[in-house]
Formats: structure tokens, C-alpha cells, sequence
């Protein structure tokens, strides 16, 4: 059986976990291992059934804790090949041993154990940037984070996917009238930014996503609040879902199973 959770997710830390028991994987490590450990525990997942973790970006906060990892515990690492040719020395600060690390395409199609995945591009402030789709046996899901704009492609994508991890980071209006400096509210609203919740609504309205659960990730503790997000999301969608406060962890919700 499919098991799967969000570790954390947000500015200080981001990683999600799927595993069968036996096989772990990871999208993103933004965790130092001993804190890794605790968050695998809280869902009964043993650290040495983690065999690779699959990597969105190379900022810190998804990345930071990969290398650690990889060189402890022997893991594989798998990046997309424009993240390591285009951010040479980002991609050397994590130290990942060079055998450990496989270079990938986007579609380029990686199995292991019972799970295969592929990555697809998306639009964000750090070259090479993607997101994951994972499929295991006949269950799809789709994590999408870190994306200023959404794109037919990752439309396609989820209406294919019965669960999706949709970042949502900010309400317009709070970004617009909060305490962050101008550049960086231009940003974080722009094309290689985030998305905004309204931007995340209008997805999943748009791309006809008919899937099971909705966990909305990566939001803002400055720029947004769970508690509109959730409002508007009643308002808009049918789909059960799940707001992920930062750093917080979640588990697949009842319906989901
Ligand atoms: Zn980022
Ligand atoms: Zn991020």
C-alpha cells in the first residue's frame, strides 16, 4: 500500500515522503537528517527505506539537507541536468558524492522499486527548476511548488493525478500590502516567483482536476493565511483538500485511501 506525506513544507524546510513500507522516496530534503528522522518517524517510516530523493530546485530550503543525506545514508540523488549545468557552484555547495547523483531530462522516466517518476518544467527563479509526477501502480500523484505561472503542460499533467501537492505561497493583497520590500513582492508575484492562491484556484478550476485530495503547500507565514485560503478554496473548489501550515506535517486524509 501507497503511504505518502508532507514532512513540511515552506520557507523553512520542504520535503515529501512516498513509500511502500519497504521503498522510500523523497521530493526534496530541506532538513538536516536527525530532523528528517523525527519527521519519518511521526509517520512510521524508517529512515533506511529511504533509497533516493528527487530534488524541485536548488534553493536551500528544498536542498539544503540533501547532501547530508545522500552521504549518511547512501542515498541516490536525482536533479534535473539544467539545474547542475546552469548553477555549477549552488550544485556543488550540497556535496553529494558524484556517483550518487543521476542527471535527468524532463519525461526521462526513473523507476525504482514499485515507483516510477518523472520531472517536468517549471517557471521559477533558479534554472532547471521542476516538478515531480509519481506514479505507483495505478495511483498518480503530482507535486507542483515553486512556480510563478502554471502552464497547459501542467494542466495535462493533473488532470492525470488522483492527489496533488499544489503550492499556493500568498494572497495578493497581503503581499501587496505587506512589510516585504518592493523587488522582492516583484518577485515573488512574477513569472519565475511563486503562486499566489488565486493563481492555485484557477488551476485547478482551469486544468478539470478530478482527483482524490488537494494538499495546498508552501505558503507564506508573512504573505498569507491558511484561514483565507481555506475560504476561498470552499468557495471554489469541491475537491477535498488539506492547507498545510508551515512546517507542520500531514498524513493522506481519510477519503483519500
Ligand atoms: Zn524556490
Ligand atoms: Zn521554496
Amino acid at each position: 500500500m501507497l503511504h505518502y506525506a508532507v514532512l513540511g513544507s515552506g520557507s523553512s524546510g520542504n520535503s515529501y515522503v512516498f513509500s511502500d513500507g519497504t521503498t522510500s522516496l523523497l521530493i526534496d530534503q530541506g532538513y538536516s537528517v536527525v530532523e528528517l528522522r523525527r519527521r519519518l518517524d511521526r509517520f512510521g517510516i524508517d529512515l533506511a527505506s529511504v533509497k533516493a530523493v528527487f530534488v524541485t530546485h536548488l534553493h536551500p530550503d528544498h536542498a539544503k539537507g540533501v547532501g547530508t543525506l545522500c552521504r549518511k545514508q547512501n542515498v541516490a540523488a536525482y536533479i534535473s541536468a539544467r539545474s547542475v549545468q546552469e548553477q555549477p557552484d549552488q550544485f556543488a555547495k550540497l556535496c553529494i558524492p558524484e556517483k550518487q547523483v543521476a542527471t535527468v531530462e524532463p519525461f526521462e522516466v526513473v523507476s525504482i522499486g514499485p515507483f516510477s517518476l518523472f520531472c517536468f518544467a517549471t517557471s521559477h527563479d533558479s534554472a532547471g527548476s521542476v516538478g515531480w509526477f509519481i506514479t505507483y501502480e495505478d495511483q498518480n500523484l503530482m507535486v507542483l511548488t515553486d512556480t510563478g505561472l502554471t502552464t497547459d503542460e501542467h494542466m495535462s499533467l493533473a488532470k492525470e493525478a488522483g492527489i496533488l501537492f499544489l503550492e499556493a505561497n500568498y494572497d495578493r493583497r497581503m503581499l501587496q500590502t505587506g512589510p516585504y520590500p518592493l523587488y522582492l513582492k516583484r518577485r515573488i508575484d512574477g513569472s519565475y516567483g511563486h503562486l499566489s492562491n488565486e493563481q492555485a484556484l484557477y488551476f485547478l478550476q482551469e486544468s478539470g482536476f478530478a482527483g482524490k485530495h488537494i494538499y495546498f503547500i508552501h505558503l507564506s507565514d508573512v504573505n498569507n493565511d491558511p484561514a483565507l485560503l481555506e475560504k476561498a478554496a470552499h468557495q471554489c473548489i469541491q475537491t477535498p483538500f488539506t492547507v498545510c501550515h508551515k512546517n507542520q506535517w500531514y498524513g493522506p486524509q481519510p477519503e483519500a485511501l
